[in-house]
């Protein structure tokens, strides 16, 4: 390695040229991986390991066995790597050791149990269009899942795909134009440009039907599909070609259709704190829904708990199922402990699996799949008292598989080792000849007892040792003081500084015995490890079916086990336009252990007359908790959890939007006056009749008159659009909308109560009917201190202000219609 021009280094050459540019080679040398010039450069700054220079090339190096922990902090940092072994063993090579790429390890692409998160699907996205579809395909290589998603509005394809933030995402390179738009919130150094032809339809249903070894990929429900295939065939070439990875286990791709699925958007997400979110310079994340709901007991259920969270169920009958079977674990405890109990015991199926099926797995991994295998027949006996579909479907589809899981657990030994080349994985009576090769090799041992005993007899030396080492195999060592005793039968092999070492030709003769009989006990074992591995892979697509039943179990018990811890109760579900709570409660606000005893609020909102809540009060009085509790309780409901309710009775939403104010946004720093009014903007566009849309403070952004004013026409036009005629909760600050009810027959007027007692300002935290005290800013300021005669004149001057609030006719001034200019055109704004 030593210049620049040796064989070597044109072998490294020629590899390093058949990359991706984004690509870091990984260049196995002897115990090494071995990185040089600019890849050496990025890897010791993200390994953090010393960058050393020969001639002038850059260069670092990691153990080989340290590959592992080092690859995690490489995808930590974004790097892809390019795995490159010696192919040929080197005493066997003329000339140079051949090097192949064996496979390229990226960010979407991980299967490493220790690198990858458990209770997070790790996803690589394809996106690919076919005329006006947006199609995504996404697949979890670490469990095998995969599907696909088609969509013609541009705007769901940019939030399903920041919803699911995919590690890793490829797009066409000619489409890249039509597509970044789609990634706006991903990290550029996720996405990259894959050549065209492989997103080609035909190339793509090519790549797919190999694959799955089928004529026509009808069989998967997507014979309609046109641009989710193309993306889906080309994440499948990607991995299987240019990554070279193993994917026999990806066996099935699965059709989302969005319809069926209540699009929560980023800004929604974080606003109702679905998820974890951990602010900067905090360790812990902030209290969110996620975290009330995860009892889950096994890796699968987390990750699905997370999916069934950002995609609840828009159809009546699938949220009715849920809510059936959640009611059905309810109703029997014990049985409910019992059943979670054993699903404790389960482990992660699908990536087990998938790394036994790559190869990379020891016989660790095989038993751990084996003992979850077992619980799997009496967690179908667990499953019969409950009396609800979906509980009974699932247990059909969870396959115990006895055989296989017999033969796993008689194999292997209680507790095999990590390593799996190395023996003691096969328990003892499974195979006759491995069996017999330990003896011969027991018994090797046994006459090697024997022998130095005799030895030491024979010679009268005490100290005399019969030893091993992996230079000389078995030697006699005898102390310098005692080596005129030595007979002259032995041959001297070493020299030492207070020892020698000696052989015999009958010590040699038994050493091949011995050092043979555990060779091939070693490769026999491995042998038979690899029986088993290759009967699990073979029952894959069993074994998944298993996994995502006990997934979907996992989740429906931990919905019954929060919805008994936290009370919740099961809303009742309709396809009418009301929503109707009884003494609801912020599922988040109501487990925070400093918050004060949580006071549980009604709601109405319908189509008619309670279209609109305006909801007013002073501040820190309860209104955004109030309003999120609201679209809260509608994402539980739908996901098919119970509601932290008294009673609920729910018409099914299709979507939620949430839009809150600059002021309130601006610890987030990225809040401005134009983001809130882009925000506002797509509510108002998208937003249906079934949608349920919750304001907190719009309009806060600008100065009072702008902000009322633009507050004012929100409601309005969400009130009165014929199509769009959304259930609204509106939380502000500004009394003065509370006059919109004097108008609209669909605005209702709520207000958080407050209490004076003393000079303290007691909230009651109650939603009553009716506006909010005006006074109220002005009471606050003279609990604060304010002079007295300030408070006096603000009094005065308010008293000013809104005695030109009303009409004479009694109707508020601020609903008053100007004649416009433009008649003719009502549509044409009278702005110009
Ligand atoms: P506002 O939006 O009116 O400024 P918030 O909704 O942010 O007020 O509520 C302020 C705090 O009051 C919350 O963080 C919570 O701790 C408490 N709170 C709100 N609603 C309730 C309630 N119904 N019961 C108990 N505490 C509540």
């Amino acid at each position: 390695m030593a210049g620049h021009d040796t064989p070597m280094m044109r072998q490294y050459r020629s590899i390093k040229n058949s990359l991706a540019e984004d690509t870091v080679l990984f260049y196995r040398l002897g115990d090494f991986y071995e990185m040089f010039f600019e890849d050496a450069r990025v890897t010791a700054e993200a390994l953090d390991i010393t960058l050393t220079k020969r001639n002038k090339m850059p260069m670092c190096g990691i153990p080989y066995h340290q590959l592992e922990p080092y690859l995690a902090k490489m995808m930590r940092a974004g790097y892809k790597v390019a795995i490159c072994e010696q192919v040929e063993d080197p005493a066997d090579a003329k000339g140079i050791v051949r090097r192949e790429v064996t496979r390229v390890v990226t960010p979407g692409t991980l299967i490493e149990e220790h690198v990858l998160e458990a209770a997070r699907n790790n996803y690589l996205a394809g996106l690919a269009r076919h005329g006006a579809t947006y199609g995504m395909a996404l697949l979890d290589l670490s469990t095998g899942e995969f599907w696909i998603e088609e969509t013609d509005r541009a705007e769901w394809m940019r939030d399903a795909l920041l919803q699911v933030a995919p590690a890793e995402c490829i797009l066409p390179e000619e489409q890249e134009e039509a597509l970044r738009p789609l990634l706006g919130g991903l990290d550029a150094g996720l996405v990259s440009c894959q050549e065209d032809w492989i997103f080609e339809p035909d190339v793509a249903i090519d790549t797919l039907t190999r694959h799955f070894r089928v004529q026509t990929l009808d069989g998967f429900g997507c014979g309609a599909c046109s641009a989710g295939l193309q993306a889906a065939g080309g994440v499948l070439y990607y991995v299987t070609r240019t990554l070279r990875r193993d994917s026999a286990h990806v066996r099935g791709l699965r059709v989302r259709n969005p319809e069926e699925y209540l699009l929560l958007d980023e800004s929604t997400i974080a606003n109702l704190d679905l998820l974890p979110r951990r602010p900067p310079g905090r360790s812990a994340a902030d209290p969110n829904l996620l975290q009330v709901l995860d009892a889950t007991r096994t890796a699968m259920g987390a990750r699905l708990l997370r999916a069934w969270l950002l995609r609840p169920l828009r159809g009546l009958d699938a949220i009715r199922a849920r809510h059936d079977a959640v009611e059905a674990l309810v109703r029997d405890r014990s049985a409910l402990a019992g059943l979670r109990d054993l699903l404790g015991g389960v482990k992660d199926l699908e990536r087990l699996l998938t790394r036994l099926g790559g190869g990379g797995a020891n016989a660790r991994d095989a038993l751990g799949l084996g003992r979850s295998l077992e619980r799997i027949g009496p967690l179908r006996e667990a499953l019969a008292p409950f009396d609800a579909p979906l509980p009974r479907e699932l247990a059909e589809a969870a396959r115990p598989l006895p055989e296989l899981t017999k033969r796993i657990l008689e194999a292997i030994e209680e507790e095999p080792p990590v390593l799996v080349r190395e023996g003691g994985i096969i328990r003892k009576g499974v195979h006759p000849e491995l069996d017999d090769l330990r003896e011969a090799a027991t018994e090797g041992r046994r006459w090697l007892a024997e022998f130095q005993a005799a030895e030491q007899e024979r010679t009268g030396i005490k100290s005399l040792k019969v030893r091993h080492n992996k230079v000389f195999g078995y030697y006699i060592e005898i102390t310098k003081s005692n080596l005129a005793s030595a007979p002259d039968h032995y041959i001297r092999k070493q020299t030492l500084v207070n020892a020698e070492r000696f052989i015999t030709p009958e010590l040699k003769e038994y050493e091949n015995k011995i050092l043979g009989a555990q060779d091939r006990a070693k490769d026999l074992e491995y042998e038979l490890f690899q029986d088993i591995r290759r009967a699990i892979v073979e029952e894959t697509a069993a074994i998944q079916e298993t996994a995502s039943a006990v997934a979907a179990l996992d989740v429906l018990s931990t919905l019954a086990e929060r919805a008994l811890s936290l009370r919740y109760t099961r809303p009742e579900m309709d396809d009418g336009g009301a929503i109707r709570i009884d003494d609801g409660r912020h599922p988040i606000i109501e487990q925070m252990p400093e918050s004060d005893r949580f006071v549980p609020n009604d709601t109405v909102l319908d189509r008619t007359e309670n279209q609109v809540l305006i909801i007013t009060g002073p501040n820190m009085a309860g209104k955004s908790t109030y309003i999120r509790q609201v679209a809260l309780i509608a994402i539980l409901a739908q996901m098919g959890s119970f509601v932290p309710a008294a009673r609920a009775k729910l018409g099914v939403v299709d979507r939620v939007f949430t839009r809150v104010g600059a002021s309130d946004d601006l610890a987030r720093g990225r809040s401005t006056f134009m983001v809130e009014m882009q925000e506002t903007a797509n509510i108002l566009n998208n937003a249906t009749a079934h949608s349920l849309v919750i304001l907190d403070e719009i309009g806060r952004g600008t100065s009072t008159f702008d902000g009322i004013s633009i507050a004012w026409a929100v409601a309005e036009h969400l009130h009165n659009h014929p199509e769009v005629k959304a259930k609204t909760l509106f939380a502000t600050h500004y009394h003065e909308l509370t006059d919109l009810a004097v108008t609209l027959p669909g605005v209702k007027n709520y207000c958080v109560m407050v209490r004076e007692s003393g000079d303290k300002i007691v909230f009651l935290r109650k939603i009553a009917p009716g506006a909010a005290d005006k006074s109220y800013g002005i009471q606050v300021a003279r609990l604060a201190g304010l002079p007295a005669r300030v408070i006096e004149r603000a009094g005065e001057i308010l008293a000013n202000l809104e005695d030109g609030e009303y009409e004479e006719d009694r109707q508020p001034a601020l609903a008053r219609r100007r004649p416009r200019k433009g008649k003719d055109h009502p549509d044409q704004l009278a702005l110009f």
